[in-house]
């Protein structure tokens, strides 16, 4: 599969799930735009090495999900949006009757608002090419649903309802939105959390990543983001022209429980 000539825009890409999917889309031959709301020295040498690395061309720009105006002025920055992966998030546990209102304010507007401004901007430039993929970065969390993470659950689920619609207001063009639902991921964020959860626990590094982090999973073991990037991968290849207004679950069977 050649994603040669296309560029991607990935949100939420300085790091994680974000920063895998972008290496398997330059690896497939995409030329991709990371972003974050940093604009550190590191995180254009992080473009610049997926560019050497994988001979496309990258670029980071500085965005933040959380402003509608900087979503969209992401895109038309980019100048061009053949795949958009709509990923930046972020989260918060609490009970609703104490969520801070500033984190679910926040939680709406960067998991779930963005993907709604980003889109916006980005499917005009599709139409004008004539092809397009959106992919939104759900979760596991977009189909059920846990104690605590209301704003994150709500965002999700939200995120599977835009993809729905954004694929029925586009099912007769060369264009599609899918949304994948990760179960738990091992991120540099996740990684870091062993060591205290061990300590925590007095367990080893296996008993905790089966018995308390991965309880939930099946499979008892953490999905990629190396996985994660090769089905964004495979949503924009040809064989998924036909796949739209879907989930693509890969979370080890948790939501088959
Ligand atoms: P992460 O914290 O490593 O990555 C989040 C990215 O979003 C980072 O690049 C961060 O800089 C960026 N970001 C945060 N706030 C932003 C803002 N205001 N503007 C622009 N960028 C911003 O976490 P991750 O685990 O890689 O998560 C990526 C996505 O995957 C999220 O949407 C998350 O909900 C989803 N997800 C993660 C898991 C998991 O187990 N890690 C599971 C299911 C879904």
């Amino acid at each position: 599969m050649s994603l040669k000539g296309k560029t991607a825009i990935i949100t939420g890409s300085n790091s994680g799930i974000g920063l895998g999917v972008a290496r398997e889309l330059a690896r497939a031959g995409a030329d991709v735009v990371l972003n974050s709301f940093t604009d550190r020295e590191e995180d254009h040498a992080l473009a610049a090495e997926i560019g050497k690395e994988f001979g496309v061309t990258a670029r980071y720009i500085k965005a933040d999900m959380s402003k509608g105006a900087e979503c969209r002025a992401l895109i038309e920055q980019a100048g061009r949006c053949d795949i958009l992966v709509n990923n930046a998030g972020i989260q918060h546990v609490a009970a609703v009757d104490e969520f801070p209102i500033e984190k679910w304010d926040a939680i709406i507007a960067i998991n779930l608002s963005s993907a709604f401004h980003t889109t916006a901007a980005a499917l005009p430039m599709m139409r004008k090419a004539g092809w397009g993929r959106v992919v939104n970065i759900a979760s596991a969390h977009g189909l059920t649903a846990s104690p605590f993470k209301s704003a994150y659950v709500a965002a999700k689920h939200g995120v599977v309802g835009f993809t729905k619609t954004v694929a029925l207001e586009t099912a007769e063009e060369p264009i599609t939105c899918n949304a994948i639902c990760p179960g738990y991921v091992l991120t540099p964020l996740v990684e870091a959390q062993i060591p205290d959860q061990m300590k925590v626990h007095d367990m080893d590094r296996e008993t905790v990543i089966r018995e308390v982090m991965l309880t939930r999973q099946p499979s008892k073991e953490f999905a990629t983001v190396e996985q994660l990037g090769g089905t964004t991968v495979f949503l924009c290849s040809d064989a998924a022209a036909q796949i739209t207004g879907t989930t693509i679950s890969v979370d080890g069977g948790w939501t088959a429980l």
